[in-house]
């Protein structure tokens, strides 16, 4: 939809951005999707099918929205969540099958705000969440989400609150959309100790964003020892994001991916796999998803 900040040319800067780069890590640029009936088989297994069919619904009678006016959907809505789905799906059972181990998915809509039950914060299905939960379902091993998105993502939060198999932790601005995330938000039941939140006050810069995200994931790494890591990676707490109103810089962005590359190197053989989430200024998300592969990719002199 004009004008709004979660638009086609977001990931289309990127994808640009990295084909210039050129050649220093695989890039494939139509990923091989499960297909539509299967990926929506996987989606129902953390989704309302009702929400699935509203997003049909409204992508046939688009323009419109759905659940609220932060989820406007196009004619292409519902095919472009079920191709995002289908990749993060795709994704955890090439990592189940030993076919990598490591992965960066530049994926769009995001997906760590969509609840169970509702669209929400420009997020339809929850992508990290579906990889969690193949991984979970197909080992039965612990499995780690990082999140350093400047938003705190609810949707993947609640859908694991009360398991003892797949923690979540999160550094984000707080108080801010969409409201959750604050420090006594641990968990429940077996889940208990398995969401860690790490609220900072808006503006912090590299040093206390990054150092937060380190000590986080050092405490919520040893507390679950995890197989598999995964990350929320956004990119809307950037200095130049128009949204988010923090101030990290791509120095902050490798410094984090630094942290949880080690994390997987000490923990899960390496198994690693980080999700685009947010990130709404093209230019300053393109740039530091670039700083991010070189550090995933343990690129040390970068990309000239
Ligand atoms: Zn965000």
């Amino acid at each position: 939809m004009l004008g709004h900040p979660e638009a086609p040319g977001r990931l289309r800067t990127v994808l640009t951005s990295l084909e210039d780069a050129g050649g220093r890590w695989e890039l494939e640029r139509e990923a091989a999707l499960s297909p539509e009936d299967d990926t929506l088989g996987v989606v129902r297994w953390l989704h309302d099918g009702a929400l699935v069919e509203r997003l049909r619904t409204a992508s046939q009678a688009a323009p419109g929205y759905v659940d609220s006016t932060d989820n406007p959907v196009s004619s292409g809505s519902f095919r472009a969540a079920v191709a995002a789905a289908g990749i993060a799906v795709q994704t955890a059972l090439d990592l189940v099958n030993g076919r990598l181990t490591r992965a960066f998915l530049a994926i769009r809509p995001p997906g760590h705000h969509a609840e169970r039950d509702r669209a929400k914060g420009f997020c339809f299905f929850n992508n990290i969440a579906l990889v969690a939960e193949v991984i979970a379902r197909a080992w039965g091993v612990p499995v780690l989400i990082a999140d350093y998105d400047v938003h705190h993502g609810n949707g993947t939060q609640h859908m694991f609150y009360d398991r003892g198999d797949v923690g979540y932790l999160s550094v984000h601005r707080y108080p801010f959309f969409p409201g959750t995330g604050a420090g006594d938000e641990t968990g429940e039941g077996p889940g208990l100790g398995m969401t860690l939140n790490v609220p900072l006050a808006v503006g912090a810069r590299d040093a206390v964003y990054a150092s937060a995200f380190e000590a986080a994931l050092e405490e919520l790494a040893n507390r679950i020892r995890p197989a598999v890591i995964l990350l929320s990676a956004g990119f809307d707490g950037h200095q130049s994001d128009p949204v988010g109103g923090m101030g990290l810089t791509e120095e902050g962005y490798r410094r984090m991916t630094r942290a949880v590359v080690q994390a997987s190197e000490t923990w899960s053989e390496g198994r690693l796999i980080s999700v685009l989430e947010g990130g709404y200024h093209p230019g300053a998300t393109a740039t530091s998803v670039r700083a991010h592969l070189e550090e995933l990719a343990g690129l040390e002199d970068g990309v000239s």
